[in-house]
């Protein structure tokens, strides 16, 4: 049987934990250090651990990993499992490990208000929760100034155009943040066209998928390629870097967030979880709580160049300001969808040879 965590308010969960044993003499005592489980590959995160440690005495022993890595140790550890909190960076990810039964699901009122509906795993019918998406990102298209014009690539469907041939660049089309789009395109275009869009885009290619969705950027300032998806945080890393080629690549492309007209763009979130196994569940809502508070929220936007799940936060990152021009129309389907559809996708991908 899964377990489910509540937290009512931590004298009643550590209260609730004595009395009915649900935590053992030593994660008593040894409650003060959680094992985070991060796929976030970010430097800039560290500084959010280092404040949560300030302001709640709680150590963070963090394990980097990648997603994949993660979820392979976590099976291979079983209910011996140390980690506390899961942080991984993709939809279809979170999703996988929900499926595979990797997280404990949790009631806590503050997530729950924080992380808006359809930016979180669908809430079971005892009102749990299995993941939270703590930030987000669009996944957006850069074209070259020079060769394209920016109405002929202002929609994903336009990816597929015929008028866009030999032009396309993209990572690999079996990488969550590609099933991730593709498995949204099922739900806005059923199955039926997306799987024609997926063989046009194909079509459109000015080279087979290879590197990461930086690589794309860099190869259509290079010429290489017109059009390019990519997650608007690497776009945004480099609009605010110092580095003469950096600069020099933004100077080149243009940047469009897809869907302005009818869905809006599509938007994947990184998010977070309490291990099944987790000795520590109530520092660890406490932690993924914290990462609701707008400090880290904050912390997401100007540390990494993500959205912030919390509404209403005044944003200071340059770099977002002027991709968007202030804001956007982000696509409102439950992201949680997108996972069921990735296996659905992989086997579309896998018929149109799109690698
Ligand atoms: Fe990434």
């Amino acid at each position: 049987m899964r377990r489910t965590f509540t937290v009512f308010s931590w004298a009643l969960s550590a209260l609730t934990a004595l009395t009915t044993g649900l935590f053992s003499a030593s994660t008593w005592a040894n409650e003060q250090v959680i094992n985070l489980y991060s796929a976030r590959h970010y430097p800039t995160d560290e500084a959010l651990y280092k404040d949560f440690t300030k302001a709640t005495g709680i150590k963070i022993n963090r394990v980097d990993s990648d997603d994949a890595g993660i979820i392979a140790r976590l099976k291979a550890e079983g209910s011996a499992s140390p980690a506390d909190v899961i942080l991984l960076v993709d939809a279809s990810r979170l999703w996988k490990g929900e499926v595979d039964g990797m997280f404990l699901p949790v009631m806590s009122k503050t997530l729950e208000t924080a992380v808006p509906v359809q930016l979180r795993a669908k809430t079971t019918d005892k009102g749990s929760t299995a993941w939270f998406g703590l930030s987000t990102r669009a996944r957006v298209v850069v074209y070259d100034k020079l060769k394209v014009k920016r109405e002929d690539v202002d929609t994903y469907e336009e990816l597929a155009d015929p008028k866009n041939k030999g032009k396309l660049c993209i990572r690999s089309g079996s990488h969550p943040y590609n099933l991730s789009l593709f498995g949204a395109m099922t739900e806005h275009l059923g199955p039926v066209a997306t799987e024609a869009w997926l063989k046009d885009m194909v079509d459109n290619m000015a080279r087979e998928p290879k590197g990461g969705d930086t690589d794309q950027i860099k190869a259509v300032a290079s010429g290489e390629c017109g059009i390019a998806v990519t997650n608007s945080y690497y776009l945004a890393r480099l609009m605010r870097s110092t580095n003469p080629a950096d600069k020099a690549v933004v100077e080149r492309v243009g940047v469009v967030f897809p869907n302005q007209q009818s869905w809006g763009t599509h938007v994947n979130v990184a998010g977070g979880a309490v291990a099944r196994y987790s000795k520590n569940p109530a520092n660890t809502v406490k932690f993924l709580e914290y990462l609701v508070s707008p400090e880290a929220q904050n912390h997401f936007a100007n540390g990494n160049n993500e959205w912030p799940v919390v509404k209403g936060l005044k944003l200071d990152n340059p770099a977002l300001k002027a991709m968007t021009g202030g804001d956007f129309k982000s696509e409102l389907m439950p992201i949680s969808a997108v996972g069921m559809n990735q296996i659905k996708v992989q086997q579309m991908l896998d018929r149109v040879g799109f690698k």
